[in-house]
């Protein structure tokens, strides 16, 4: 059950976009704060989210937004966020928590920390909880129900400032796990980052064939490339700050995945049908494995069961 009371006085949001908005939804649902404040960089989104009403108050900086917060939560892209660190560190009220929601955490922790005054808690976290969709009009309440929130906070938090965080993210319906920095980009690259590279590349592939039109592609997207182009629709904002920022994890683990594709090449020319069968029964039970850890539906065809209740 959603907590419903405060656990912090007031809450920052710095960003208001998918990630930014569901936060502020589910605070509001819960009761989790007495006030948001929020900013987003550009008047639009600002309006926008003033309209819908996920912050109680919206500022035309960042700075005006952070001042006299107990809970700033960056919830911008990666590559955005030293910037912003810069402008609020000189009003950072004394004993608040510092966090973000950023998808990777090395390169955050560099870009944050050392511009953070002492008597600020700076606690990292990652919630593996998200959407294709962006802005601030895609955010929901339940995006974090029953999803991970991974924090990885620095050696100079306090331990109250980690606990009241988790509670936070408990409260907004998530599991916590705590881990290094560098363990959660692992962890991340393999489950993340490089199935988007992937998709973004296979969507490319497809797109400059010559000797499939593009419209047999999107006609016959239903063999499996359609699940491809939902990953591939995601904001190319964030995920080229992803790969720019968790370079080394992602090019460790593409050198496996390629290693492990000219395997399978050797095993299709080869005619090697028991190692191809091999390794498609080892698939399937990390896909049973997800649908009984819940994090995911065994519906048919994906889930997708509106489509032939459209039909
Ligand atoms: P989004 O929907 O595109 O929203 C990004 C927000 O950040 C927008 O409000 C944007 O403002 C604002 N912004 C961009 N640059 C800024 C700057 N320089 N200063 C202040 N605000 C700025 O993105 P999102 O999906 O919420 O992602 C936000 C963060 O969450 C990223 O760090 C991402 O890695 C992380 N994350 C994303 C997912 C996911 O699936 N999407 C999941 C977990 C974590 P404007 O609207 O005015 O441009």
């Amino acid at each position: 059950m959603p907590n419903t009371k405060p656990i912090y006085d007031t809450i920052c949001l710095i960003g208001l976009g998918l990630i930014g908005s569901s936060i502020g939804h589910a605070v509001k649902r819960g009761g989790l704060a007495k006030h948001i404040s929020g900013y987003a960089r550009s008047e639009e989104t600002r309006q926008i989210a003033k309209k819908i009403g996920f912050v109680d108050s919206i500022h035309d900086s960042a700075a005006s937004a952070a001042q006299g917060a107990d809970l700033i939560i960056i919830c911008a892209p990666v590559g955005a966020m030293e910037s912003i660190t810069k402008e609020i560190a000189p009003v950072l009220k004394a004993g608040a928590t510092m966090t973000d929601v950023g998808s990777v955490k090395q390169a955050v922790i560099a870009a944050i920390e050392p511009h953070l005054p002492d008597n600020v808690n700076f606690v990292p976290a990652h919630p593996i909880a998200g959407s294709e969709k962006s802005g601030p009009e895609s955010g929901f309440a339940e995006l974090f129900q029953d999803r991970w929130c991974i924090l990885t906070p620095v050696e100079s938090a306090s331990i109250e400032s980690v606990e009241l965080l988790e509670k936070f993210w408990k409260a907004l319906g998530s599991s916590v796990e705590v881990m290094s920095a560098k363990h959660h980009d692992s962890v991340l690259a393999i489950t993340s980052h490089l199935p988007h590279l992937i998709a973004y590349s296979i969507v490319s592939t497809a797109s400059d064939l010559e000797d499939v039109t593009q419209s047999e592609v999107i006609k016959f997207s239903a063999g499996g490339f359609r699940d491809f182009t939902r990953i591939a629709a995601s904001d190319p904002t964030m995920w080229r700050d992803v790969f720019l920022t968790n370079k080394e994890a992602v090019l460790e683990m593409l050198g496996r995945f390629s290693e492990d594709l000219s395997a399978l090449q050797r095993s299709i020319r080869w005619s090697d049908g028991d190692a191809l069968f091999d390794l498609f029964t080892r698939s399937k039970e990390t896909r049973n494995n997800i649908i009984e850890a819940g994090q995911d539906t065994d519906a048919p065809d994906f889930g997708r069961g509106h489509i032939s209740e459209k039909e």
